[in-house]
Parts: structure tokens; C-alpha cells; sequence
């Protein structure tokens, strides 16, 4: 599950929009605020093959990075993520705790997906995440959602914990696109994502908001308990850069198009964060927005593991962001103070 914080009070599909299929998408296309990328791979068809190829990725999986290789549409059986052809949503609906550039004044829209390709000792949503707490979805219904989402005025889709959902979101947004969806997509995930995967997603999500949990991949098994997080986490994030470049703001400060990273300080250092920020600043972009996050509470198994049976001391936080400052990072979202 990807840092964060609670999930919305659960929606209801009661009511459902009913959209019919727009096919005339130039409008858009010619508009900067209506036109989130999806919709330059609409018109020719391509949104469906790139459902059509994930689901096919889904019979030798690689679809995130931990390149399980099994057939999830015959069996769970290997499965890290446990998610098979339908996948299951725990809730959706504006969500007014993520950053000010993407929650605005009426919420980011978020759909909390059950089930994640890690396994983090602290996960602070572990019944969504390690217990999958939630119904399964069509594709049909997933569309729904999205244009509920967009309904009440959110302002962009917001898809959290999406990397093992890829498949189903694309099958989704093909639907949701033809009825008219326009808000930009935000792929909200854990940051152990595959090239695979994201190569289908290239032209389709506007802002990739991945967590670089971690810069030492021994801390990573230990604590995530997944193999080699900082090589594949920093693969990804280069591909998201490079798909979407560094984070652009409409004129009312949300976010259009671009990459925000979040990096959650974990106590006694645990998160290398100096190492993130220095890969970040140096590989990546000083230019890139980051939300170096402060909210780390022990949750789930945490007490079992020193020192994450406690929370950051400020002085802690206050040397990850001036390790942060020293690399060369200036974009550093200031959405915390509200949340203290
Ligand atoms: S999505 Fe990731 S965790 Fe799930 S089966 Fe595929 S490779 Fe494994």
C-alpha cells in the first residue's frame, strides 16, 4: 500500500451515471484543463489493446516488479499480490487528506484498491491491503466509479495501491474515457513497479505519485519483504519521469501532469532517506516534487520490529529534510502543516 492516509468514508454506485459513448474527443483534445492523456490513445483504439496486452500479461505475470510469473486468470497459486481476473475495491470517494496539489478544494478522487504488491511490516491499511477487505469489480463497474468520482467535482482519479490492478484499470478506463471521463489519472502505488507494466501506461496516466520507501534494499526484504526495492523502485521512477517529466500545476495549483514522489521518514533512519534524496536530485530531477512525510506511526506488525515500534522525533524529520534541502531538492510540498 502506498504512504498515505485513510481511506475515504466509503461511496456507493447507487445511481450510477449512465453516460453515452462519446466519440467526438477533438474538443478536448484541443483544451489544456480537459485533456488528460488517455484521450490521445482513445480514438484510434489503442486504450482497449493495452487492456487487451495487460490482460494477456496477467497468464505470466510481470505485470508489477515482482515479476511473479504466474497465470493469474487460472490461479492465485504464487501470486504475491493475490489478485486474480476481477479486482477488488475497499472504497471510493473524494479524499480531502492527500497533497493540497491534488486534493484542491473539492478532493482528490480516490479508489483504494484491496490487495498490494508489498508486504510492509507498518502498513497503516493492512486489513485493505494484506487481508484484501472488499468487493470485487467489473470493469464496467470500475468505469462507474471514475465518473462518479468526476461527478462530484474531483479533481483528478486518484488509484491507490494500482500496480497489481493495471489489467482492470485499463479495461476501466477505456469505458470511462468513451463516456466522457476527463479527469487526469494519478497512479498512487507502493513504487515496486515493473517496466512492463508501466510501458502499458505510457500515454494513459497524467501524474505517476510513486513512494521511494526506501534506499537500501536489505531494509527493503527485511521490513517489505520484497527483493531488490531500490533497483526496481528507481527504474520506475526514471520511467515515470520519462513518461511524464517533472510536476506541472494548473492555475489553481493542482495537478496536472508529472511526477510527486513521497518519502515517509521511518524512525532510527530506517529509510536511508539521503540516499533517495541524492538518487532523486542527481538521476532524476532537482526539479522534482517530493513530499518528504512526517506522519510515520507504528501499525500492524510494527511493534515487533525496533525502532519501528515508535514514531519519528521531530529531529529526525527535520535532518531528513535538510538532507533533502543539502541534495538540492526545492520542490518540497508544504501540505504537512495541515496535516500536524
Ligand atoms: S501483479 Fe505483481 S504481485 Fe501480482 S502476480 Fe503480477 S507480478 Fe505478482
Amino acid at each position: 500500500m502506498p504512504t498515505g492516509r485513510d481511506p475515504p468514508r466509503p461511496y456507493t454506485l447507487r445511481g450510477r451515471p449512465n453516460r453515452p459513448i462519446e466519440t467526438d474527443v477533438s474538443v478536448a483534445l484541443n483544451h489544456p484543463v480537459t485533456h488528460p492523456a488517455y484521450l490521445g490513445l482513445l480514438a484510434d483504439g489503442e486504450l482497449r489493446r493495452r487492456a487487451e496486452r495487460a490482460r494477456e500479461l496477467m497468464r505470466d505475470c510481470v505485470l508489477c516488479g515482482r515479476h511473479c510469473h504466474v497465470d493469474r486468470l487460472k490461479s492465485l497459486r504464487g501470486s504475491a499480490c493475490r489478485t486474480g481476473e476481477r479486482v477488488a475495491v475497499a472504497s471510493f470517494g473524494p479524499h480531502h487528506g492527500e497533497e493540497n496539489v491534488l486534493r484542491g478544494s473539492h478532493g482528490s478522487g480516490a479508489i483504494f484498491f484491496a490487495g498490494c504488491n508489498l508486504h510492509c511490516v507498518f502498513c497503516q491499511n493492512a486489513d485493505i491491503s494484506q487481508n484484501r477487505a472488499g468487493s470485487e469489480v467489473e470493469a464496467e463497474e470500475l468505469a462507474s466509479m471514475m465518473l462518479v468520482l468526476e461527478e462530484r467535482g474531483c479533481h483528478n482519479v486518484n488509484l491507490v495501491s494500482p500496480s497489481h490492478a493495471i489489467a482492470q484499470i485499463l479495461a476501466a478506463v477505456a469505458i470511462a474515457a468513451a463516456r466522457g471521463l476527463r479527469l487526469p489519472l494519478v497512479y498512487n502505488s507502493g513504487g515496486y513497479d515493473s517496466l512492463e507494466g508501466l510501458a502499458l501506461l505510457d500515454g494513459v496516466v497524467d501524474v505517476y505519485m510513486p513512494d521511494m520507501k526506501y534506499g537500501d534494499s536489505k531494509t527493503a526484504r527485511a521490513y517489505s519483504r520484497v527483493r531488490n526495492y531500490v533497483a526496481v523502485n528507481r527504474a520506475a521512477v526514471l520511467e515515470m519521469h520519462r513518461q511524464v517529466g517533472t510536476l506541472v500545476l494548473d492555475e489553481n495549483g493542482i495537478a496536472v501532469r508529472g511526477l510527486l514522489v513521497r518519502h515517509l521518514v521511518l524512525p532510527g533512519g530506517l529509510a536511508n532517506s539521503g540516499q533517495v534524496f541524492r538518487f532523486l536530485a542527481e538521476d532524476v530531477s532537482s526539479d522534482t516534487w517530493v513530499n518528504v512525510m512526517d506522519q510515520y506511526r507504528p501499525a500492524w506488525r510494527a511493534a515487533a520490529f525496533p525502532p519501528l515500534d515508535r514514531a519519528i522525533r521531530s529531529d529526525e524529520y527535520e535532518r531528513a529534510l535538510g538532507l533533502a534541502r543539502r541534495y538540492g531538492l526545492h520542490r518540497l510540498d508544504s501540505s504537512r502543516d495541515r496535516w500536524c
